[in-house]
């Protein structure tokens, strides 16, 4: 790839962090061992003492938190059209039906308004998804599931390091899941962790995720449920463990840089930009919806003149009820306007820490030229 492209993100890994992990790979033991379990207490301790329990991914948080839950055949779980595909499929995997509510068009998370009217008798959880960090209203949130006995698996997968009015996504809550995946603010190129009520959530999704298995310390070892195999390696851990004290630090230059796209935009463009955040946000993408409407060519064709001028724009996502294996359990178009609008018109511009001003101007630049000529007035 030539050196001035720019893609839509790319991970921040310095040095001390590579110096870590080849450490690691001298080591002798490269799975699941001391640093999984110092990566733990660091999380646990970032998270107000709360239980943490690390995986090798967001989507088995997710799963694993229905386990937890005992949520499975003949149960509704809430969630958002407008994910990542993994947060549907989780419901799916334990054998519960996903009934997905619009998005809000403000917020592009779920509709809080919508939420009311899709319980029913069968509703056991709720499974909420912070877009591009911004997270949903935890005060609505938690008084809804409140009045109807519902868990809520918060698929903060993007949030890590935003906060809902100062308090730390994470910090309080029911089940709070995060990814550490190769795109995400904080990555282990591929990881994920569970944050979780009690010790004795915690024992039990530490069966789950290796084989059910509990050890004793005379060497003998008991399986007395189902579990699977999602423990993340010491390989990994490092990498979050090297990372998490420099976050913060991270995702304030995402929000500056954020900033400063919302300065620099040529708002005669007619673009949709996200809620302007920059307290509660960590700024995991920016994403505007391109006026199609008004367009004369389509968003593949709108990607592929930036990617000409060495730009690389993501999509996150088309609305996931329009995908075969969704359509095949009977969702169909038109069911989740909102949420179909914003799939089929948002594009994800370059943003990572590591970006310049500069850059942002280039990229305002490129969308400037791509789009002026293309717009019908
Ligand atoms: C990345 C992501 C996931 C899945 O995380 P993995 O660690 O890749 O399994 C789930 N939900 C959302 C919203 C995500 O962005």
């Amino acid at each position: 790839m030539s050196p001035d492209f720019l893609p839509f993100t790319r991970p921040s890994i310095d040095e001390s962090t590579i110096q870590a992990v080849s450490e690691v790979l001298r080591s002798g033991w490269i799975t699941s061992g001391p640093k999984v379990r110092e990566f733990e207490a660091a999380l646990s301790k970032r998270y107000g003492g709360r239980p943490v329990r690390v995986l090798n991914s967001a989507s088995a948080a997710l799963e694993l938190a229905l386990r937890l839950c005992r949520i499975g055949p003949g149960d509704d779980v809430l969630t958002t059209p407008l994910s990542w595909v993994g947060t549907a499929n989780a419901i799916l995997a334990v054998g519960a039906t996903p009934v997905f509510v619009d998005a809000d068009p403000a917020t592009r998370n779920i509709d809080l308004d919508r939420l009311e009217a899709a319980v029913t008798q069968k509703t056991r959880a709720v499974i909420p998804v912070d877009l591009a960090g911004l997270p949903v209203d935890r005060d609505r949130l938690y008084s809804f599931a409140g009045r109807h006995g519902l868990r809520v698996i918060e698929d903060a997968a993007q949030s890590m390091g935003a906060n809902w009015k100062g308090r730390e996504i994470g910090c309080s809550g029911d089940l709070v899941a995060i990814s550490f995946q190769a795109n995400k603010n904080l990555t282990t190129a591929e990881g994920g962790c569970l944050v979780v009520n009690t010790e004795d959530e915690a024992s039990l999704l530490e069966k789950l995720r290796l084989q059910g298995v509990t050890r004793f310390a005379d060497g003998g070892m008991e399986v007395d449920v189902l579990g699977g195999k999602s423990n993340l390696t010491d390989i990994a851990a490092v990498m979050g463990l090297l990372q998490l004290p420099g976050l913060d630090r991270l995702n304030e230059r995402r929000r500056a840089l954020a900033k400063r796209y919302f300065e620099r935009w040529d708002e005669e463009l007619g673009c949709e930009l996200p809620p302007a955040d920059f307290e509660q946000s960590n700024w995991h993408m920016f994403q505007p919806l391109l006026p199609l409407d008004r367009m004369t060519i389509g968003r593949g064709e709108f990607i592929d003149r930036m990617k000409a001028k060495k730009i690389g724009v993501g999509v996150h996502y088309p609305a996931m009820h329009l995908f075969a294996l969704y359509r095949s359990l009977g969702f169909r178009q038109g069911q989740y306007p909102a949420a179909e609008k914003i799939g089929r018109s948002t594009v994800t511009l370059p943003l990572y820490p590591a970006m310049t001003d500069a850059d942002v101007d280039r990229v305002c630049q490129a969308v400037s030229e791509v789009l002026h000529p293309v717009i019908a007035r």
